[in-house]
């Protein structure tokens, strides 16, 4: 394979990788699209998830999970209706109250299968 300079002006080594950047620019130009795919998703659950949450929350009475109402230890939480893992948007209608506990139990149960 033909030797060429790394495309990354900060480098510009001479390698033989698959890639125009050599392959330790490349790994690395992964790891930073990823991280920027983390920032996005973190928030993608700021305020358009703070806004539903406050509206879903404000409406509730009752745990849509379990029917039964919130206590202090227990507190109803906004959850997601589909998972946001699953393709679940921060749309209010993906969005229900229930229990802290009844939120993460099911969130196991949703991991387990
Ligand atoms: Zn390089
Ligand atoms: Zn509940």
């Amino acid at each position: 394979m033909p030797r060429r300079e790394c495309l990354n002006p900060r480098c510009r080594v001479l390698h033989s990788g698959p890639g125009p950047r050599c392959p330790m620019c490349t790994s690395r130009q992964e790891q930073a699209r990823d991280a920027a795919r983390g920032t996005t998703t973190q928030r993608g659950l700021g305020a358009d998830h703070q806004a539903a949450a406050r509206v879903v929350l404000a409406n509730a009475e009752l745990c849509v999970v379990c029917g039964q109402p919130p206590t202090a230890d227990d507190p109803l939480e906004a959850g997601h209706i589909i998972p946001r893992v699953r393709g679940g948007t921060n749309d209010i209608t993906n969005y229900r109250a229930e229990h802290r506990s009844c939120n993460r139990s099911q969130g196991a149960d949703l991991r387990q299968r």
